[in-house]
């Protein structure tokens, strides 16, 4: 085996299938292809993957177990950095992280990082288990977790691992964040994420669901039972497009749309009756990955012409490639250089068009991308019967609202230490889409491991 063994590709449902159901997209390395691709790593001894993960995996050593048959020795050393990692293997934008880094990449293909990730975290969970953590000293002092997200439940593991009790509290019904109720079941079914809230749980974290921390009491009341607390409610308010007709029936945010199918699981009716609208045509807005989820959770609910609608060209999308590439095979339709000008309805209210205008690239904005002008008098029409608005999400406002001491931006972002994730409030701590605004998995949870290790510094010392 050596470098020059091609990379190798992971089995995929075909996408005539595919479309016909919401079962994950990719089938998994069985052990001998994983070993095979284990075996193209040149363990390097400066390597650049680690420099591009956000947790610093030590990814030569677990792909160096794997490429020994030792499957549970590789799950081992990911989990001295990462908690998740049968999520980041599938979720992960790995294509502009260790996988870019990867020097192999330079010739050849990088390494399948991702997959191999992926690989040994589903061998840990279906096949030999690693055995539970001993947790050696118990602690007298209580955490209070609120959000129960990639950077919640990593807060939750390290301080329920360093003999801390811990109290995670969700707004809604089932705990999780965004893995249960955005990304699809396509992407990541929703049994990896209960087997991990389940080890939480046998760690001895309690889960309080449908409490909203801002509603049903402040960050105040929690404060006066716990001796610190981590904030890591999201970025789950959506941004609309403020133009005429966005009030019309068939309209939806991309998190109401999701959170129907997904957490309320509509897709599995008559068992659930949630209701949603199946739209024959429909208008996806934006063009990162939760468009990208709109757009082909529509198409498997029936939708025969999904189009994707975004203002730029292609090669501004910010979805990752592989969603893009799958969402082209499931045939979304990518109408490019468009942008929505008014959403037009029937005399009963219902949404029944789109009116779009044609875009071209002008010069660079302040974020670097080319700046998107209307091209005058090129407006046109497409016929909809659903619109999905997929175009950002600002941060979930509700326990600020009652915590005026707690320091935000502008943005109302909470304003944390970039290395302690300490907030100005003694005692809370805050990290995730909260504090950065909508990143991703593994931003949150690098954050949920730098705040742990500030709130023990915090309960162990005193000192603020
Ligand atoms: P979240 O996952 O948002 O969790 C916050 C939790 O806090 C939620 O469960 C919320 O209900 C709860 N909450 C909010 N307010 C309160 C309150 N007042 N009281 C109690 N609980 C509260 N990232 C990737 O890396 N790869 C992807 O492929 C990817 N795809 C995505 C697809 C979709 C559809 C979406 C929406 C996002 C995607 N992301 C992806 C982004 C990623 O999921 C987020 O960056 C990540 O989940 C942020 O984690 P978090 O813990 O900060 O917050
Ligand atoms: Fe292996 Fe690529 Fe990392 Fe080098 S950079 S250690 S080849 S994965």
């Amino acid at each position: 085996m050596n470098a020059k063994t091609p990379r190798q590709k992971m089995p995929e449902q075909k996408p005539e299938d595919r479309i016909k159901n919401f079962n994950e997209v990719p089938l998994g390395y069985t052990p001998e292809v994983a070993v095979i691709e284990a075996g193209r790593c040149l363990q390097c001894k400066k390597p650049q993957c680690v420099e591009g993960c956000p947790v610093n995996i030590n990814i030569p050593a677990f792909i160096k177990e794997i490429a020994g048959n030792n499957f549970l020795g590789a799950i081992k050393k990911i989990k001295e950095s990462s908690s998740l990692p049968a999520v980041c293997g599938r979720v992960c934008p790995q294509e502009s992280q260790c996988e870019e880094r990867c020097i192999l990449g330079k010739k050849f293909e990088p390494v399948a990082i991702g997959k191999l990730e992926g690989f040994v975290a589903d061998y840990e969970r279906e096949k030999e288990h690693l055995p539970a953590p001993v947790i050696s000293v118990k602690k007298d002092k209580k955490v209070a977790v609120i959000g129960s997200g990639p950077a919640g439940l990593t807060v939750a593991g390290e301080l329920a691992g360093a003999g801390y009790k811990v109290t995670v509290y969700e707004a809604l019904h089932t705990a999780g964040g965004v893995l249960v109720y955005g990304i699809p079941e396509f992407r990541l079914p929703k049994k990896i994420v209960s087997y991990e809230i389940d080890a939480l749980a046998a760690l001895g974290v309690e889960f309080v669901t449908n409490r909203v921390v801002g509603l049903s009491e402040s960050l105040g009341d929690i404060m006066k039972r716990f001796d610190a607390a981590f904030v890591a409610t999201g970025a789950g308010l959506p941004a609309f497009l403020n133009i005429p007709g966005e009030e019309l029936q068939g309209v939806y945010s991309a998190n109401e749309y999701l959170t129907r199918v997904n957490l309320m699981k509509a897709y599995k009716f008559p068992e659930y009756d949630t209701p949603v609208i199946r739209g024959k045509s429909m208008a996806v807005f934006g063009a990162g990955n939760v468009a990208m989820d709109s757009a082909r959770t529509a198409i498997r609910l029936g939708c025969k012409e999904a189009h994707l609608i975004y203002r730029r060209s292609r090669e501004e999308m910010p979805a990752r490639h592989e969603e893009a590439h799958h969402a082209e095979e499931e045939g979304v339709i990518f109408d490019l250089l468009s942008n929505p000008v008014r959403l037009i309805g029937n005399d009963q209210g219902r949404l029944s068009g789109v009116e779009c205008v044609k875009m071209e690239l002008g010069e660079p904005d302040e974020s670097g991308r080319r700046r998107p002008v209307e091209v005058k008098g090129s407006e046109f029409i497409i016929k909809i019967d659903a619109a999905i608005v997929a175009i950002g999400n600002g941060s979930n406002p509700i326990l600020q609202k009652t915590a005026p001491d707690l320091k935000c931006n502008k943005w109302g972002n909470i304003i944390a230490d970039s290395e302690t994730m300490k907030t100005s409030v003694t005692g809370v701590f805050a990290g995730g889409d909260i504090v950065t605004g909508a990143a991703t998995v593994i931003e949150a949870m690098g954050a949920g491991r730098k705040a742990a290790k500030g709130m023990i510094d915090y309960l162990e010392t005193g000192k603020w």
